[in-house]
């Protein structure tokens, strides 16, 4: 493959590791752009094989979204390497559990979720399903203001069959997160990432808590088409846990688009004296 953000092994220094992933290290890293300007980075070696990381690398060069973290290219050479936007904020999942600093306010975790709205109606309108939106796929960066959606391991483009991306790779399905009609028929939407938005949503107003953390993982589709659903986290308003509600419909098309999520989180302000 011919890629146009080719990037030359050359031009980067692999500096300590940032963290492990499914699929490979993230290392920081220097790269030195086309203009010789040198650019703080972070740099993605992949174990998995080449199509799937091809398949990444040409979903995310055509991202381009504040809330997205932005690919810079990729060395298709010596070794196979995504070199992207760093954010050194670690990951949202991870600053949520912090103990070490101080908790965040009601309002930060409003504010996150907004933004991940924000960036996944934009997903949304170029036609990308995620597939694996979780807290643990948002990294943070501009001193943890600003969150990006990371991790299009998973992500596919869907506008050659419309709606749907109907799964064919192997690699395992994060249940807790997944919509039901995704588990059982492999039916992925941005209505499917609007479930998993949902959980997501749950996540941060938990203060980074696993979903489904006393439940065994084979139990939980029959639970949610049960009726089951993930409870409102203790400092969560109602109206929040509302939004998340809505994105657990069993029927997929029920359930609120990014655009309106977006809205209604804009929309809402705490209540004086709540928080
Ligand atoms: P996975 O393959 O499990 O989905 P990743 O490989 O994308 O996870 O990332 C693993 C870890 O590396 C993340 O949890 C995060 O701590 C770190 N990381 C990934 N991308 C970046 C980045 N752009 N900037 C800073 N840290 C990153």
């Amino acid at each position: 493959m011919k890629c146009v953000y080719e990037i030359n092994a050359k031009d980067i220094t692999e500096l300590d590791c940032l963290g492990k992933g499914y699929f490979g290290v993230v290392l920081r890293g220097r790269w030195r752009s086309h203009q010789n300007v040198v650019i703080n980075c972070a740099i993605k070696s992949l174990y998995q094989t080449n199509e799937e990381l091809k398949a990444e690398i040409s979903t995310m060069t055509q991202l381009r979204h504040q809330n997205i973290v932005k690919l810079y290219g990729a060395v298709l050479k010596e070794s196979l390497s995504m070199v992207m936007e760093l954010c050194d904020g670690g990951s949202l999942k991870e600053r949520l559990l912090s103990k070490h600093k101080l908790k965040l306010l009601a309002t930060s975790l409003l504010e996150y979720s907004k933004q991940i709205a924000c960036g996944m109606k934009y997903l949304a309108s170029k036609n990308f399903v995620h597939r694996d939106l979780a807290a643990r796929n948002v990294l943070l960066s501009g001193d943890e203001k600003i969150a990006k959606i990371c991790d299009f391991g998973l992500a596919r483009n869907t506008s050659d069959n419309t709606d749907y991306y109907f799964k064919q790779s192997a690699a395992p399905l994060p249940t807790m997160w997944t919509a039901p009609e995704a588990i059982r028929w492999k039916k992925f939407s941005e209505f499917s990432d609007v479930w998993s938005f949902g959980v997501t949503m749950w996540e941060i107003f938990s203060y980074g808590q696993n979903p489904w953390e006393d439940c065994e993982c084979y139990k939980v589709p029959n639970l949610i088409i049960k009726g089951v659903r993930l409870k409102k986290p203790a400092f969560c308003p109602e109206d929040l846990y509302n939004i998340m509600y809505r994105c657990w419909n069993i029927e997929s098309r029920q359930r609120p688009t990014f655009e309106l999520i977006e809205k209604i989180l804009f929309g809402y302000h705490f209540k004086f004296g709540t928080y």
